[in-house]
């Protein structure tokens, strides 16, 4: 079905009219000062400054896996003679999900993908990875972080810079180059 004639000069008829009450309303904005809202640029998130690349924690874990191949003189995964793995994994004791622990480096250890992926998803695992920290740094240690881990903590995006500066600063003080 096409438009009539009549429906068509009727339709151009409207447009006409909105486009004028559109420079009405415009001019009236424009009379009492209105301005149009500029868009804001949102802001990286709190995630990707922390998990992008070279964000907070890639920073973090990079120059952790380096401080610990350096103090124990060893690239091998903390469980090594149960899984024979390399160490390429910074791995939490207490779940990365409390922030409150969550960038102690007393709460990790260097583990291979495998056992740090087994952490997480094989059944008694997490038991066994904490029964040998108990074992090397002691129970106390590992009672202390389980009740820091408890503790309320926030932390925004400055806080974020603030942890992957101080890992950068590290790094680059050992004379190692970044990411
Ligand atoms: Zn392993």
């Amino acid at each position: 079905m096409s438009l009539s004639i009549k429906n068509f000069d009727a339709l151009i008829e409207s447009q006409k009219k909105a486009a004028i009450r559109k420079a009405k309303r415009e001019e009236k904005a424009a009379l009492l000062g209105h301005k149009k809202k500029a868009k804001k640029r949102k802001s990286k998130s709190r995630r990707i400054i922390e998990n992008g690349a070279n964000g907070t924690w890639p920073t973090f874990a990079k120059n952790f896996r380096d401080k610990w191949r350096d103090k124990y003189g060893s690239s091998l995964c903390f469980l090594n003679d149960i899984c024979g793995g390399l160490g390429t994994d910074a791995g939490h004791i207490i779940s990365r999900r409390k922030r409150a622990t969550k960038y102690d480096e007393r709460n990790l250890v260097l583990l291979c993908r495998n056992c740090n992926w087994s952490d997480s998803n094989q059944d008694g695992y997490h038991d066994v990875l904490v029964a040998r920290f108990c074992l090397v740094f002691g129970f106390d240690l590992y009672d202390e972080l389980v009740w820091k881990s408890r503790e309320l903590c926030q932390q925004d995006k400055m806080d974020m810079f603030h942890i992957g500066a101080i890992a950068e600063d590290e790094i680059r003080v050992r004379g190692l180059t970044l990411l």
